[in-house]
């Protein structure tokens, strides 16, 4: 290690120079209270910026344990840290000049969710604080301009670490505040499957956002309240009682007329897997962790999957009991969708009309009899959704608007009437009376066998060139193939979609072997993330990239999408 004068000393002697002269840079250096590591220099002021981490000794950053001992904690924390650092680095952000990148300072970019992150990461026992950055070294043309680098690494950077990095300069009010919520969310999550109950969502809540593109809540907004006969009352550890609508496992339907709020609650729902920042309007809403949601994806490939509980008998003799496709159709896609998350351990399935394959949910009466069951490949999912609950104890939540197909098969019924949820499981039970179902009962289906077992590709053999990109939170590219993850719609962040690519090389180089299953190898990655956390998933000389985690059901839906995977 080497003294922050070195440092300077060096950046005197290489000012002027042509930019590669800062490779010389790298290294450890002992600032007050705290280790700057230069890990990564870029080539020239043009390219991705320059990769830096910064330590800070758990005795120094002085955060007291009780907010970072327990895991959910932690991550809470360190989601504060790196939103507290990256509110002082965009103050100083290309306040140092040049061309290109010269003068960027930049951390991860969080949204409304709590995630963890290599942005920024706390060890549990003593408390130190890694959290890493990314500077672009700044140069005029292509010479080096070293007192503006001077400027960031000694003026900057120090204002940036002690403001937000040391406990006793942050509000501790604050950071009470976080680690509470956290402390309410985690409480929240374990109390739900003891309640029998699958969601929950709170009085007050906010669901809708500000617009398509933007994850704030909606100003002015219908907040939430639960219907009397859902009303569940909780007591948690910080907030204290708190009422909200409990969804109850089974199968549950969301009806109501057009533009009254069924999408936005069932989206809040998708996104309740995760823990929502104070101010969200979404703090309170809570989602069984395993849910996924379920929709049409028209053109997906799909490998080997037993897809025959729902589809059978397809006029081109194709085996559906190890469905493979380049090119789904809505149907078979879905179908597919539904059978991967019970393989990656779904006990909740989100869906909505607005997104699913019509003929995938229901046949009404009159096609049945024109067209007989024998001469129709789908089973829909309108005849599996009971058996899904009684015999594999996954529910469903399901948002109908237009067919009321689903009355006889749910356990409640939940109506969207002007942003206000009613309970109307009586009124329509008793109108569904009036219509009988008709047709033999279906025999319940095999279950799905999970025995995939994919084989490495020689392409992605240790020391072997790759191409890992990630396409923001759409898609990643790993060589010549890309992975479109655009309707995974649980993703919430783009660092997630990438760390997915280095989950996916990761798997190709370590753990496919034709051995492991499917399941087997996303375990494996899941223990790997618990133990080591996510920077263990890159070896890269070129320092850890900004990564978030994603849960295990998106990396089955990851692997599940490429195209070049051999089972
Ligand atoms: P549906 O799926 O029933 O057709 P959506 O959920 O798509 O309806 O909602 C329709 C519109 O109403 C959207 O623009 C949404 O942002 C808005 N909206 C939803 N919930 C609320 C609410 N609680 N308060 C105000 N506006 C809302
Ligand atoms: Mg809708």
């Amino acid at each position: 290690m080497q003294t922050s004068s070195e440092l300077k000393n060096l950046l005197a002697r290489i000012d002027r120079k042509s930019y590669p002269a800062y490779k010389d840079t790298r290294g450890e250096y002992q600032f007050s209270g705290y280790v700057l590591s230069i890990d990564h220099v870029q080539g020239d002021p043009f390219a991705a910026p320059s990769k830096l981490s910064i330590r800070v000794d758990g005795r120094t950053a002085a955060f007291p344990p009780a907010f970072y001992e327990k895991p959910w904690r932690r991550v809470a924390l360190q989601d504060e840290l790196t939103r507290q650092f990256a509110r002082r680095a965009a103050q100083v952000s290309f306040q140092a000049k040049g061309s290109g990148q010269s003068g960027l300072v930049a951390v991860s970019r969080c949204g409304q969710e709590v995630l963890e992150r290599t942005a920024c990461s706390l060890d549990p026992k003593r408390g130190d604080i890694l959290l890493r950055l990314e500077v672009g070294f700044p140069a005029n043309g292509r010479t080096i301009n070293a007192r503006e680098l001077e400027k960031i690494l000694f003026e900057f950077l120090p204002r940036c670490v002690q403001g937000a990095l040391f406990y006793r300069n942050l509000d501790a009010k604050r950071l009470q505040d976080v680690a509470g919520l956290a402390e309410d969310q985690q409480a929240l999550r374990t109390m739900l499957p003891k309640l029998g109950l699958c969601a929950f969502v709170a009085n007050g809540s906010i669901l809708p956002r500000a617009s398509g593109v933007s994850a704030k809540p909606m100003e002015g907004a219908v907040a939430f309240q639960s219907p009397p006969e859902l009303a569940v009352t909780l007591d948690l550890p910080r907030r204290g009682r708190i009422t909200g609508m409990g969804i109850p496992k089974g199968v549950t339907l969301i009806v109501g007329g057009g533009y009254h709020g069924k999408s936005t609650l069932l989206k809040a729902l998708e996104l309740g897997v995760y823990d929502h920042i104070a101010g969200d309007g979404r703090e309170y809403v809570v989602t069984d962790p395993t849910a996924v949601k379920i929709r049409a994806e028209d053109g997906r490939s799909i490998r080997r999957t037993d897809i025959s509980m729902f589809i059978n008998g397809l006029p081109n003799g194709k085996d559906t009991a190890a469905f493979d496709t380049e090119d789904a159709s809505g149907s078979t896609s879905q179908a597919a969708n539904v059978v991967e998350s019970l393989e990656a351990g779904a006990s909740l399935l989100l869906m909505d009309e607005d997104t699913s394959a019509t003929n995938f949910m229901v046949r009404d009466e009159l096609m049945q009899r024109v067209i007989h069951r024998d001469m129709e490949p789908i089973t829909p999912f309108l005849d599996r959704v009971r058996e899904l609950y009684d015999r594999y104890g996954v529910s469903t939540i399901l948002v109908a608007g237009s067919s009321g197909a689903y009355f006889h098969a749910a356990d409640r019924i939940i109506q969207m009437d002007r942003y206000v949820p009613r309970d109307i499981t009586a009124l329509a039970k008793r109108e569904a009376e009036a219509f009988p179902l008709t047709g033999a009962p279906l025999e319940p289906a095999k279950a799905p066998r999970f025995d995939r077992r994919p084989k490495p590709s020689p392409e992605f053999r240790e020391g072997e060139r790759v191409k890992l990109k990630a396409l923001g939170r759409d898609g990643v590219s790993l060589n010549r193939e890309t992975i479109d993850l655009r309707y995974v719609e649980q993703l919430a962040d783009g660092e997630q979609t990438a760390a997915l690519g280095y989950c996916l090389l990761y798997a190709q180089r370590r753990l496919l072997d034709g051995k492991r299953t499917l399941r087997q190898v996303v375990e494996e990655l899941e223990s790997l993330l618990d133990r080591q956390g996510l920077a263990a998933l890159c070896e890269s000389r070129a320092g850890v990239p900004f990564l978030a985690r994603p849960r295990g059901q998106e990396i089955f839906a990851c692997l599940n999408r490429c195209r070049s995977l051999r089972c």
